[in-house]
């Protein structure tokens, strides 16, 4: 992935990506989602799909009652996995929905504002620890449902990263969440807006065929602007 040509970038280039970004779009008023609890099982649903199947499945929740950690709990595992089937992978999704409600409502005595009240590291090893949560959906959780400010890396902020020629240290999930990290305060207010931003940068112009010539991004962007994409 890194290559001698691409470089490191500093703060100031973070903060342009940004501004340019929230200059395009504006705010976005994530997460779409009434409460800690819709947010935590979108995060989980919304992997590997789009949002309209997620919705989908959450009001089909919502209309069946299981509307807690105590339901879904409660809830035998076939029947919580048909009510979530628009959301695809539905038989595992199902399972990381049974495993996160048994952390809420054994370890913390369902008190989801206990679990979310932990320091953010502590929080973090926490999610990461129940099965099938991923770093992504971890902090997901943390920064949109506890409002703690962890960097949400996903495949749409790697490609933009990529595609602009940032260098970046390493092709883990934290080597791209320090890019970040390094380089901006630790707010959760700005790390909210900043990845939904570049989700919706990525699932509009910078698709898997960017449309450089309405990207505003342009004249930062190594992809952009090489010889190959400017004709
Ligand atoms: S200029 Fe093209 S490759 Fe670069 S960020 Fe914009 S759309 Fe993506």
């Amino acid at each position: 992935m890194t290559s001698p040509s691409r470089n490191s970038p500093t703060a100031t280039d973070v903060r342009s990506l940004y501004e340019g970004l929230f200059a395009a779009y504006g705010p976005q008023y994530w997460w779409p989602g009434d409460g800690p609890f819709d947010v935590i099982v979108g995060a989980i649903l919304t992997q590997n799909t789009n949002w309209s199947n997620v919705e989908k499945a959450l009001e089909s929740l919502r209309l069946a009652g299981v509307w807690s950690f105590g339901a879904i709990r409660r809830t035998k595992r076939k029947e919580l996995a048909m009510l979530i089937q628009s959301s695809g992978y539905f038989n595992q999704k199902a399972r990381k929905l049974h495993e996160f409600a048994t952390l809420v409502e054994i370890d913390f005595h369902g008190s989801l504002d206990q679990l979310l009240d932990l320091p953010k590291s502590d929080l973090r090893a926490r999610l990461l620890g129940v099965w099938g949560i991923g770093e992504e959906t971890a902090d997901d959780v943390v920064l949109y449902a506890a409002g703690k400010p962890s960097f949400v890396i996903d495949a749409y902020t790697r490609r933009i990263v990529d595609r602009l020629g940032w260098r970046v240290d390493g092709e883990r999930y934290t080597d791209y969440q320090s890019l970040f990290t390094e380089r901006l305060p630790p707010d959760a207010a700005l790390y909210n807006e900043f990845h939904a931003l570049l989700d919706v940068h990525a699932s509009r112009v910078c698709r898997p065929t960017p449309m450089c010539e309405e990207c505003s991004l342009l004249v930062m962007c190594q992809t952009g602007s090489s010889p190959s994409h400017s004709g």
